[in-house]
């Protein structure tokens, strides 16, 4: 979304006094909590040419790929997201923190008032750099904490080491995934389904696991999903069911943990411009016309969906637990 195109609480906020104070004298529109004049209206922006279209030039990078070496890069709202103390004084940890969904979801909890921990795999450390330069300068802690989610010894390391560094845990986002397109189940490797279980599912359930006894009541912990949870691409057989799964142990765990007071949702994004599609997750003539099949057009930016994550996580969502929150432009499910 454009800085221009949308009015941010704290906006909303910082100009209540003198919204007031107007309102004395200009009748205004009370309706709305905040005695707004249609003046302070949000501008509307079209999504079908808020961001880029394909063709996309041919760009694969080796897996992981870094996002600070694509054309374009991907907006994860670096220059456009506007926290309102949503989450003041939460402590996060998010995997696959530094590019892509992880990253705009690392960027707002920041900048919504949250310390934030986030992991990525040690040949990313460009790209987590830049996220974790950017987290400090909204004055929260930012913790680095690379590693390989396909270790069990790691995951429960990395719990440990996100509840030392942030004095504490209440936010999980298990949003690190492994997507290789392989058009034939007789080319997947035992190694490469391996790798893609072992990201994809046993590392939520190591983290989830190593993580619970620290987890106070009103903690989130939020997956992300896929479109392919609910309709697999052929070339994409490993990925898509562990996608399948991830929705599956969001609505298990959130009937298991809702006692607690823990909600746990899912997150399903459509076609999302990230490094993970340029690193091994798309055929190449995939990749060129990423989400030219949408109804917008185009693919979507991870900058987009970083207000599902906050949204998720936020303790007015109270009763949101075992939902799994959708956004693909018009195509896709949920
Ligand atoms: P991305 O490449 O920017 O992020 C994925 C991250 O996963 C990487 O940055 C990396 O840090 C992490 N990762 C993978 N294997 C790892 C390992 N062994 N150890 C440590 N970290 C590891 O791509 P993204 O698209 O933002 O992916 C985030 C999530 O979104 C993934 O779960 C993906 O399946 C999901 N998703 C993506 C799309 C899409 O179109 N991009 C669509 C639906 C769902
Ligand atoms: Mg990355």
């Amino acid at each position: 979304m454009k800085e221009e195109s949308k009015m941010t609480r704290r906006q909303v906020v910082a100009g209540l006094g003198t919204t007031l104070a107007a309102a004395a004298v200009v009748p205004a529109f009370a309706g709305n909590g905040l005695n707004l004049k249609p003046a302070d209206g949000v501008k509307i922006s079209d999504p079908t040419t808020l961001h880029p279209k394909p063709p996309f030039k041919s760009q694969p990078q080796p897996w992981p790929g870094l996002q600070s070496k694509m054309d374009p890069v991907p907006d994860c709202g670096e220059t456009s997201y506007k926290g309102s103390g949503r989450l003041m004084g939460r402590k996060a940890l998010i995997t696959g923190g530094d590019s892509g969904m992880g990253r705009a979801a690392a960027i707002a909890y920041a900048r919504e008032g949250a310390d934030v921990a986030i992991n990525y795999y040690p040949t990313e450390e460009q790209d987590a750099q830049e996220v974790i330069a950017l987290i400090k300068k909204e004055g929260r802690k930012a913790i680095a904490i690379p590693g390989d989610l396909r270790s069990e010894e790691f995951c429960k390391s990395l719990v440990q080491k996100a509840i030392a560094g942030l004095g504490g845990l209440d936010i999980i986002v298990n949003n690190a995934g492994r997507q290789q397109s392989i058009n034939s189940i007789v080319d997947v490797t035992t190694e490469e389904f391996d790798s893609t279980m072992k990201t994809n599912i046993y590392a939520p359930f190591w983290i989830i696991r190593e993580a619970l006894p620290h987890l106070p009541a009103g903690s989130a912990i939020i997956g992300t999903t896929s479109e392919q949870a609910y309709d697999p691409s052929p070339d994409l057989y490993a990925y898509a069911q562990t996608k399948a799964a991830t929705m599956n142990y969001v609505k298990s765990l959130a009937k298991q943990l809702g006692p607690k007071g823990i909600r746990v949702n899912g997150v399903a994004p459509g076609p999302i411009w990230t490094a993970l599609q340029i690193s091994g997750g798309a055929q190449p003539e995939k990749q060129q016309m990423f989400g030219s099949w949408t109804m917008l057009g185009r693919p979507g930016q991870p900058a987009e969906l970083a207000s599902i994550y906050v949204q998720l996580a936020a303790a007015d969502a109270s009763f949101a637990s075992g939902q799994v929150y959708g956004s693909s432009g018009g195509v896709g499910q949920p």
